[in-house]
């Protein structure tokens, strides 16, 4: 296997050098933290009142954790820790509550948050030569401008496209033989259904390669998206609140991701008690942002469910790999009792061959319990058989998710374009039940 590297040296650091830089790093962030008012109290409480306090690594884990209230409390501008004047960018993301979180930066965080993206670039093989069709949308979400910019620093050609418009990004895929997409899973899923409208196919195209992120999903759908499409898929992840994607990110060996580690400081915990649990064990992913001075953040609750592998990567990057995220510790659905994860459905639909590329999750209260129904769209050409092997595949797909989950969903078959369609993150749970 081919490998190439962005910065040779810093991904192939060893562990001392490495926690060496994270700790000049840390301290950088600490400084900027002590200009904001709820930094200051937060760190005084730990005996933390100058970046000198921070000694070694251990001492980070005094630092009392964040999370998304606190940057909604402090909105608009409570955490900022340089002068507006310095600000370049601003960044926010809506979330359901209403409050947005926002994210400011200074042209020096912007440029080593880029370098991060185009270091993720490089992992997966990509070159100055490809064609990079970027398809997240543009704006105030960072999925679209965050990668733009890493992509042109590779010297990549970019097309700035943004989301949506199906029609509009197949023909730009084939008259400018794109080579890269970056776009949602949900989005290149629904995107392989509207082929045959437009009489287009995957191998009119040029695509090679293709970085999926934004929102969970899981090996059946990235081995389906690939089959699908002939493509290489690879995995891409990324918050705002750690400036957006390039947090972690697969090299060609597709073996989970490299947390950039000399830009985050990664940490798994117990989400119920806080504990830091060992590697290789699953809990929610809490991350220290060591490149933004602008708006700093330590020890933020990402929510996010994954583990850190223990074994290394063949590829010779030492920055260590977390699972696919596999939840959210706020997607996690009690149904009559039992604790499902929208993943496990996912993961079960998927590895369903007629599956196709489309499905909802839909909870109801019936007579008083939970009633889980899964509706699932298929390929057209089952749609043309006999009645009876519908039924079959309902069974079969019944069965197969009680196998998993333990309950009994309901299965609804539909055609191709019934469900509604996503072309940025993908909605698929519908919770109506009474709330008690
Ligand atoms: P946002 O701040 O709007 O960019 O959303 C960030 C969230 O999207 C993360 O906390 C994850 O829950 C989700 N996300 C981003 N990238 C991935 C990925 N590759 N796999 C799973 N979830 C992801
Ligand atoms: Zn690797």
């Amino acid at each position: 296997m081919d490998v190439s590297f962005w910065n040779r040296e810093i991904e192939t650091a060893d562990r001392s050098s490495l926690e060496a830089l994270q700790i000049q790093r840390l301290k950088e962030v600490v400084s900027y933290a002590l200009k904001t008012s709820f930094y200051q109290k937060r760190l005084s409480k730990v005996g933390i009142g100058s970046p000198e306090d921070i000694k070694s690594l251990n001492d980070l884990k005094k630092i009392p954790f964040s999370v998304k209230d606190d940057l909604r409390q402090n909105y608009p501008k409570g955490m900022l820790a340089v002068d507006m004047e310095k600000v370049v960018r601003v960044h926010s993301s809506s979330g359901t509550t209403g409050i947005p979180t926002v994210i400011y930066y200074t042209r020096e965080d912007v440029g080593r948050w880029t370098d991060l993206l185009s270091r993720g670039i490089i992992a997966t093989g990509a070159t100055a030569k490809d064609i990079f069709q970027n398809m997240m949308s543009y704006g105030l979400f960072t999925g679209g401008l965050g990668m733009h910019y890493g992509a042109e620093r590779v010297g990549m050609t970019v097309i700035p496209v943004g989301g949506g418009n199906t029609q509009r990004q197949l023909q730009i895929m084939r008259d400018f033989r794109t080579t890269v997409l970056h776009i949602t899973p949900s989005y290149l899923l629904h995107i392989h259904q509207c082929m045959p409208e437009y009489n287009i196919k995957p191998r009119d195209l040029f695509l090679k390669k293709a970085y999926l992120g934004a929102e969970p999903y899981s090996e059946p759908t990235r081995l389906k998206l690939q089959e699908l499409y002939g493509i290489d898929i690879y995995n891409s992840y990324g918050l705002s609140e750690m400036n957006g994607p390039g947090v972690a990110f697969e090299c060609v060996y597709k073996n989970d991701l490299h947390v950039w580690e000399d830009g985050y400081i990664v940490e798994i915990i117990n989400p119920t008690t806080g504990e830091i649990l060992p590697d290789g064990e699953k809990g929610e992913v809490v991350l220290t942002n060591l490149i933004r001075h602008a708006l700093p953040l330590i020890r933020y609750r990402t929510r996010d469910l994954a583990f850190i592998h223990t074994e290394p990567c063949p590829c010779g990057r030492t920055h260590r790999r977390i699972s696919r995220i596999l939840g959210r510790t706020d997607d996690m659905l009690i149904i009559n009792g039992v604790n499902v994860f929208p993943s496990q459905i996912e993961e079960v639909l998927m590895s369903i061959p007629e599956v196709g590329t489309n499905y909802m999750i839909h909870l109801a209260t019936r007579e008083g319990l939970d009633r889980l129904t899964v509706k699932v769209e298929l390929y057209q050409k089952l749609f043309t058989g006999d009645l009876s092997q519908l039924d079959s595949l309902k069974g079969r797909i019944k069965d197969k998710l009680r196998a998993s989950i333990t309950i009994n969903a309901h299965i609804e078959l539909h055609e191709p374009g019934f469900l509604p369609a996503f072309e940025g993150k993908g909605k698929r749970v519908v919770d109506e039940r009474q709330k008690l």
